[in-house]
């Protein structure tokens, strides 16, 4: 293997979950644009990624898959298996937020947080490793966590816990499964501009106190993430286990 061909995901299969917008649609675009074939997986029309990835020549197949049912997720990424052949790359990418204060913070959007955010990359990546292990294949893993996996924030207090459990399950992933050629890693973006976000950059003080924070000066764009993403899925990873990626534009370094 020379130069840039340890980054080449020519010939492999990428699942990347919440491809049609934001972080998971820059995701898709990046990884098609190595090389790979994208299932972009989600509930909602993935005509405009599809597009985008069509226009440079790549390869996508979508996938209708409600997250919020991680046993119908599992089974969706079972069925995209058997049809359409062997996966070489979960990006469990898919993500919601529900802001209040923790006093008056509602059951519901406790669960709804931890179903999508937690519970069906689990089972994602379950079902994922039982297929590679039967088939005897190597695997890679990207986690979508956040600076919530790091750091406690404001009014969110599922996600936050979400995204700390995924630094966790990311490790004891990594840990149980390293052996076995699966990578399980992780990306924590920091603040991107998304619909995810779009709270915070309409509110002035808000928006303005975390520009502040920001060394590189500026929010970073969905496609920031892909470069990362390129390389956790490629083999240039292949030695890389349990890490979880500030791509933040410095944050945590403050
Ligand atoms: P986004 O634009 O709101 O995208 C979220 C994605 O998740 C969408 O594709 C959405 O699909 C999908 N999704 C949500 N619930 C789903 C469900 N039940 N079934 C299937 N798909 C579902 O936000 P984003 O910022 O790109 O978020 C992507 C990931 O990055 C999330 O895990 C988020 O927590 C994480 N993140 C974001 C930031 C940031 O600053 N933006 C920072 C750190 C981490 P629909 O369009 O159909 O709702």
């Amino acid at each position: 293997m020379n130069g840039l061909d340890i980054f080449s995901l020519a010939g492999r299969r990428a699942l990347v979950t919440g491809a049609n917008t934001g972080i998971g649609q820059g995701i898709a675009i990046s990884l098609a644009r190595a090389g790979a074939e994208i299932l972009a997986v989600g509930r909602s029309s993935m005509d405009e990624t599809i597009d985008a990835i069509e226009a440079h020549g790549g390869k996508v197949v979508p996938v209708m898959s409600d997250l919020s049912d991680s046993v119908g997720a599992a089974a969706a990424l079972e069925r995209s298996w058997d049809e359409l052949g062997p996966i070489d790359i979960l990006v469990n990418n898919a993500g919601i937020i529900r802001r209040g204060d923790a006093v008056d913070f509602s059951e519901a959007d406790w669960d709804d947080v931890m179903d999508v955010n937690l519970k069906s990359v689990f089972m994602l990546s379950q079902a994922l490793a039982r297929k590679a292990f039967t088939e005897e294949r190597p695997a890679k893993i990207i986690n979508i966590a956040s600076l919530l996996s790091f750091q406690g924030g404001i009014r969110i207090v599922s996600y936050t816990a979400a995204k700390s459990g995924l630094a966790g399950l990311t490790r004891i992933l990594a840990n149980e499964w390293a052996a076995r050629r699966i990578n399980v890693n992780a990306i924590a973006p920091g603040y991107i501009i998304t619909n995810n976000t779009k709270v915070l950059r309409e509110d002035p003080v808000r928006s303005a106190e975390i520009l502040k924070r920001i060394p590189a000066g500026h929010w970073g764009k969905p496609e920031d993430i892909g470069g990362t993403a390129v390389f956790l899925a490629s083999a240039a990873s292949d030695y890389v286990h349990g890490a979880i990626f500030p791509v933040d534009g410095g944050w945590l370094a403050r």
